[in-house]
């Protein structure tokens, strides 16, 4: 199976309200999160923009769902959103990074154990640190290929998937250990009616007949900041976009099919089920979505500059 992707070390991570050197930055094996996955986290990037200045994108969007996030499970973070809001910036600037990824992380400490988290310590981390493209450059430029994952979705109410919640990842991770091991590059998953959900990490989309298609968020996917970025995007080109049910059918015969993430930013498919997507390169509104995108992180689009927060 392919190795999964390599992480580069920086210098401090935030801890609790503090900075700590990366290698201190550890946690008691009793920790209550590593047990039982009660936990939330975030996935942010910051690019650099014009001027040699770098930005985090979408900063108070991920703060918010980090927070809505913590609502939904019953968790109580220390920290307000400023103080989170802060302590990111200082993390990219601290370490002196121009491009990273930034993952806020808040967890249940190891003053108590059993299922009751009652009284439990919240804990809060931000590291960051550099990496490039998650589903790989050539996926970006070429796209990739993914399978129908044989893992199906959460149920909305087995898991409330509005919150992105450390647990949930075990199914994420099934699926797409899955389609690594078969030779693919991502799995998409169905939710509990069949109807597509998202990718592993990732929302999806389809075009078809000139119209963008995505899932409605009552499809056990996570309301993803990158997808919200798509519908901002879709309306300055002009293309029409909506959400509803998307059948495994109405996929392998799209025009065009990408996935959307903060990591994995604009990935186009070139294959799904090893079916070829439209003329089974990247599609021509998929590549003006992704061309507007990366201007946008970059800050060369003024319009859009609202969702870049200074460092
Ligand atoms: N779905 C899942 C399951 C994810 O983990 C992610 C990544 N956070 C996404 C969708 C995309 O969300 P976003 O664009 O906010 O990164």
């Amino acid at each position: 199976m392919g190795k999964g992707l390599k992480l580069e070390k920086t210098e401090k991570i935030w801890l609790d309200g503090s900075f700590v050197p990366w290698d201190e930055a550890n946690i008691h094996v009793l920790t209550h999160t590593l047990h039982y996955g009660l936990g939330v986290f975030e996935g942010i990037r910051c690019y650099q923009v014009k001027k040699k200045k770098s930005a985090v994108f979408r900063l108070h969007e991920h703060t918010d769902r980090l927070f809505n996030s913590a609502i939904i499970l019953g968790i109580e973070i220390p920290f307000s959103k400023k103080e989170i809001i802060t302590a990111i910036l200082q993390v990219v600037k601290k370490n002196k990074l121009k491009e990273c990824y930034i993952r806020p992380i808040v967890f249940l400490g190891h003053n108590q154990m059993g299922l009751n988290p009652n009284g439990v310590d919240v804990r809060v981390a931000i590291a960051a640190w550099p990496w490039g493209a998650y589903l790989g450059d050539e996926g970006i430029s070429n796209g990739i290929r993914v399978r129908i994952s044989s893992f199906t979705r959460h149920h909305v109410n087995i898991s409330m998937t509005r919150a992105k919640a450390c647990g949930y990842y075990v199914n994420s991770i099934l699926a797409k250990s899955e389609a690594v091991r078969d030779g693919y590059d991502e799995a998409i998953l169905l939710d509990p009616q069949g109807y597509v959900s998202e990718g592993s990490g990732e929302n999806i989309f389809l075009l078809s007949k000139g119209r963008l298609k995505t899932p409605s968020l009552s499809c056990s996917n996570l309301e993803g900041i990158t997808r919200d970025a798509v519908f901002e995007i879709a309306k300055h080109l002009k293309v029409e976009i909506e959400e509803g049910f998307i059948t495994r059918d109405e996929l392998y015969i799209a025009d065009e099919v990408f996935l959307t993430g903060t990591a994995a930013e604009i990935t186009p498919v070139r294959e799904i089920d090893n079916r070829s997507i439209g003329n089974g390169k990247r599609g021509k509104t998929t590549a003006r979505i992704q061309k507007t995108f990366f201007e946008i992180v970059h800050g060369s689009h003024s319009k859009f500059n609202k969702w870049l927060s200074e460092v």
